[in-house]
C-alpha cells in the first residue's frame, strides 16, 4: 500500500462509494489523507446515564440488549428498538428511525462505546440514534474527539473515518513540504504528523498545533507562488530590451497639478509618488490601485499616463465595458486639455472597420499615444510602436494567467485599479503578486449620502418622496437583485415585473430598463438616455455596469438589500452623490432579522468603504464577500484569510525563503 495507491485498491466498498469519492476529488490514499474534517465534536469524556441531563449529547460506555424492529403504522418509517445498560447498571432504551440494518450490524451483548442525545421521559431515559463502536483500544466515533468531514450524502463521516483510521499510518510516507529551518524558527509540527492529528487529534493542544501547521503551509506556498510570479514578471523583458526607464520629473508633475481645477488629496499624492517611482525602475510595474467610489482614481491614471507619454511611450487604458471607455475618453480630454500634442484614441467594437483600421494602423506606427477601449484591446492582435503603460480599470485585472499577452507587447508597466476595498491583508493573499497602493481618503466636501433602512409599511411614502426629487429635475436608480444566480431568466421576469409596476408608480414620468439579456448597442441607447434625463428612473439588475457617471441622479433605491453584501451596497450607493445636490439611498427589505437588520444598519451608519468591507469580512467572510473565484481569493482549507499578524510572518519567511534559496 503506498499513497498513490487508488482508493478502489485501498479500501474495500462498493463501487458507489468509490465514485463518489472520484467526484469530490478523491482517488488515491493521499488524497483520502488530505480530505481534512471541517470540524469535530468532543466526545472524548465518559458519563453514566444518570449524570446526563435532557437533551445533552453524552458518550457512555456498556452494553445493548434484545434489538428489534418494531411494526409502525405509517409503513415508510422503520424503527429499530433496543435497551442499553452502563456501567452503573442504570439503563435507557435506544432507538433509531429507517436504519434496518443495523439489526444486522449492531454489536449485542459486549462492550461498546455509545454517543448519542439522552431525553428524559417521565423518569425513564431515552438515547436517540446513537453512534455505536465496539469498545477497544483506539476508539474513533465516541470516547475521542471525533472528526466531522464536509457535509455528504454517500460519504458520511462515519464512513470516512473507518475508512480513513486504518490509511492514517501511510501520513508518514507525505512529503514534508517547509523547509527545515521555517519548522524550526515557527516551532511548527511534521507535516505527517500533522496529517495525522488532524484526523484522529490525540488533544487539543495537538490538534491546534496541527491545524496552525496545515494553515501554515497553505500560505506560504501560496506566498511562495505570488512572489514567484512577481519575480518572474520582473524580469519578463526580452534580453535587450530598453530599459532607460520613465525618470520622475517632479515639475512636470506640478505643473499638471497646476492646471486642475482641485488640489489632489494627500492620499492621491502618496499613491502617485509610489506609481511614479515603479515607472523609473528598469523593470515592468505591476501594481494595484484601491480607492473607494469617488476616491479619484481617475487623475492619478493620468499623471502615469502623462510620465509616460513624456518618455515617448504609448499608453493603454481598459475599462470593463464600451460606454465607462467613452466615458474614460471625456475625462482624460478634460484632464489633459492643456497638453493638445497628446494624441488620444477611443478603440472599440462598435467604431466603424474603417475608424478601427485607422486607429489600429496609428498605434502601430507610434502615433497615438494613449488609446482607451475595453479589454479586447491588447487581445485582438493590435500591435503598439511602444507600448510603455497598461491602465486596467475595474474587473479585468491583470492577474498571473494573463501575462503571457503583456510579455508579447515588451512587459510594459501595468497598473490594475479598484474600486473594491480589500483590506491590506486579504490583498496579500489575492494579490500577492503585485504591488499595493490605497487611496484611503475622498476629496473635500463630499455630502454624505443620506441612507435609511425602509421596511414594507414605508414603501408608498417612500415613492412619494421620490416623486418629489424627480419633479425637481433629479434621477433615480432602481437596482433588483439577482434572485437565483443560475437563472438568468428568472432575474429579468423579475426587473422586467418591477420595470412594469414603476410605470404605474411613476407614471408621470419616463422609466427605462437595464438587465444582462439586452444587446450592448440596446444598453448603451438606454444609459444615454438615462444621461440626457430623457428617462428619470432607471432599472437595473445588479450585474449590470451602472458605472457611468450621471451627476443629477441623486436617489439609489436598492429592492431585497438583504440579498446584498455591504460591499455590494457601498458600490451601488456609490453611483449617486456625484453632483452638486444631496443624495439619498433607500435599502428596501422584507426581512425583519436581527441580523439583517444590524448589517443593513452599517450602511446607514458608515460612508467608508473600507469600513464597510471589514464589517462584511467579519460577518460573512472573505469568500462570501469578494467571491473566491472573481476576487482571485484561494479556496483555502484550513489557514484563516483574517489572521493579519500570521499572514505577515508568513510573507516574510518566504521572502527570506526565497532569497536563501536565490543566493
Ligand atoms: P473614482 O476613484 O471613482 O474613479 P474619479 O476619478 O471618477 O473617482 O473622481 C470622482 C470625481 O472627483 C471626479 O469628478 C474628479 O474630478 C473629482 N476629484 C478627484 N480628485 C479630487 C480632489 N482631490 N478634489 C476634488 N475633486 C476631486
Ligand atoms: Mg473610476
Amino acid at each position: 500500500m503506498q499513497l498513490s495507491t487508488p482508493l478502489s485498491e485501498a479500501i474495500s466498498t462498493k463501487k458507489e462509494y468509490i465514485r463518489a469519492l472520484s467526484e469530490i476529488g478523491l482517488n488515491t490514499v493521499e488524497d483520502l489523507l488530505l480530505y481534512f474534517p471541517r470540524a469535530y465534536e468532543d466526545l472524548s469524556e465518559f458519563k453514566g446515564l444518570h449524570e446526563a441531563k435532557d437533551g445533552e449529547v453524552i458518550t457512555t460506555k456498556g452494553f445493548l440488549q434484545g434489538i428489534k424492529l418494531i411494526p409502525t403504522k405509517n409503513r415508510k418509517m422503520k424503527l429499530v428498538k433496543a435497551m442499553f445498560y452502563d456501567q452503573a447498571g442504570y439503563e435507557s432504551e435506544v432507538v433509531w428511525f429507517n436504519q434496518p440494518h443495523l439489526l444486522r450490524t449492531l454489536p449485542m451483548d459486549r462492550e461498546v462505546v455509545v454517543s448519542g442525545k439522552v431525553q428524559w421521559s417521565y423518569g425513564k431515559i431515552t438515547l436517540q440514534s446513537p453512534v455505536v463502536e465496539k469498545s477497544k483500544e483506539i476508539q474513533i466515533h465516541a470516547g475521542t474527539t471525533v472528526p466531522i468531514y464536509p457535509q455528504h450524502d454517500v460519504i458520511t463521516s462515519k464512513w470516512l473515518r473507518e475508512k480513513i483510521h486504518p490509511l492514517l499510518y501511510l501520513a508518514k510516507e507525505l512529503p514534508e513540504v517547509l523547509p527545515e529551518e521555517i519548522l524550526e524558527e515557527e516551532k511548527l509540527m511534521p507535516k505527517a504528523l500533522a496529517v495525522q492529528e488532524i484526523h484522529f487529534p490525540g488533544s487539543q493542544e495537538k490538534l491546534e498545533a496541527a491545524r496552525d501547521r496545515l494553515g501554515y503551509e497553505e500560505l506560504f506556498l501560496l506566498q511562495l507562488r505570488s512572489l514567484r510570479a512577481k519575480k518572474e514578471w520582473r524580469e519578463s523583458r526580452p534580453e535587450g530590451a530598453d530599459d532607460s526607464g520613465m525618470p520622475l520629473d517632479p515639475e512636470y508633475v506640478k505643473q499638471f497639478f497646476a492646471t486642475l481645477p482641485f488640489t489632489p488629496t494627500n492620499a492621491q499624492k502618496i499613491v502617485i509618488y509610489e506609481i511614479l517611482k515603479d515607472m523609473e525602475k528598469p523593470f515592468p510595474m505591476m501594481r494595484l490601485l484601491e480607492g473607494d467610489v469617488g476616491s479619484g482614481k481617475t487623475v492619478v491614471a493620468v499623471v502615469a499616463a502623462l510620465q509616460a507619454v513624456k518618455h515617448g511611450y504609448q499608453v493603454a487604458i481598459m475599462a470593463p465595458t464600451e460606454v465607462l471607455a467613452r466615458q474614460h475618453l471625456i475625462s482624460l480630454g478634460k484632464f489633459l486639455e492643456k497638453y493638445p500634442d497628446i494624441n488620444i484614441q477611443l478603440l472599440v467594437s462598435a467604431l466603424k472597420t474603417a475608424e478601427k483600421n485607422q486607429v489600429i494602423d496609428a498605434l502601430a506606427n507610434g502615433q497615438v499615444d494613449i488609446v482607451v477601449g475595453t479589454h479586447a484591446l491588447i487581445q485582438e492582435g493590435v500591435s503598439f510602436e511602444n507600448l510603455g503603460l497598461v491602465i486596467v480599470d475595474e474587473q479585468h485585472r491583470f492577474g498571473v494567467k494573463q501575462r503571457e499577452v503583456l510579455v508579447k507587447q515588451g512587459s510594459p508597466h501595468v497598473l490594475n485599479m479598484t474600486a473594491t476595498p480589500i483590506p491590506r491583508t486579504l490583498a496579500l493573499v489575492a494579490y500577492g503578486d503585485q504591488d499595493l497602493s490605497v487611496i484611503n481618503e475622498m476629496p473635500p466636501g463630499r455630502m454624505p449620502i443620506e441612507t435609511k433602512i425602509v421596511p414594507p409599511e414605508h414603501r408608498q411614502a417612500v415613492y412619494r418622496f421620490v416623486e418629489g426629487r424627480i419633479q425637481k429635475g433629479e434621477q433615480v436608480y432602481v437596482i433588483c437583485p439577482l434572485i437565483d444566480e443560475s437563472d438568468v431568466l428568472d432575474e429579468v421576469k423579475s426587473v422586467k415585473k418591477e420595470f412594469e409596476h414603476l410605470q404605474t408608480v411613476f407614471s408621470r414620468f419616463k422609466v427605462g430598463l437595464l438587465h444582462g439579456k439586452m444587446k450592448s448597442e440596446e444598453k448603451e441607447a438606454v444609459m444615454a438616455a438615462f444621461k440626457a434625463n430623457e428617462i428619470q428612473v432607471l432599472v437595473s439588475t445588479s450585474v449590470i455596469e451602472v458605472g457611468v457617471d450621471v451627476p443629477n441622479a441623486t436617489v439609489m433605491l436598492i429592492e431585497g438589500a438583504e440579498r446584498f453584501g455591504l460591499s455590494q451596497l457601498h458600490q451601488f450607493r456609490g453611483r449617486v452623490g456625484r453632483g452638486k445636490v444631496q443624495s439619498y439611498c433607500f435599502l428596501y427589505t422584507n426581512s425583519s432579522s436581527d441580523n439583517t437588520v444590524a448589517r443593513l444598519k452599517a450602511m446607514t451608519d458608515h460612508t467608508d468603504g473600507f469600513m464597510l468591507a471589514e464589517i462584511d469580512l467579519r460577518l460573512r467572510g472573505p469568500g462570501e464577500v469578494y467571491g473566491v473565484r472573481q476576487s482571485g481569493l484561494p479556496d483555502l482549507k484550513i489557514a484563516n484569510l483574517m489572521n493579519g499578524v500570521l499572514l505577515d510572518r508568513v510573507r516574510k519567511a518566504a521572502e527570506s525563503f526565497l532569497e536563501r534559496s536565490a543566493a
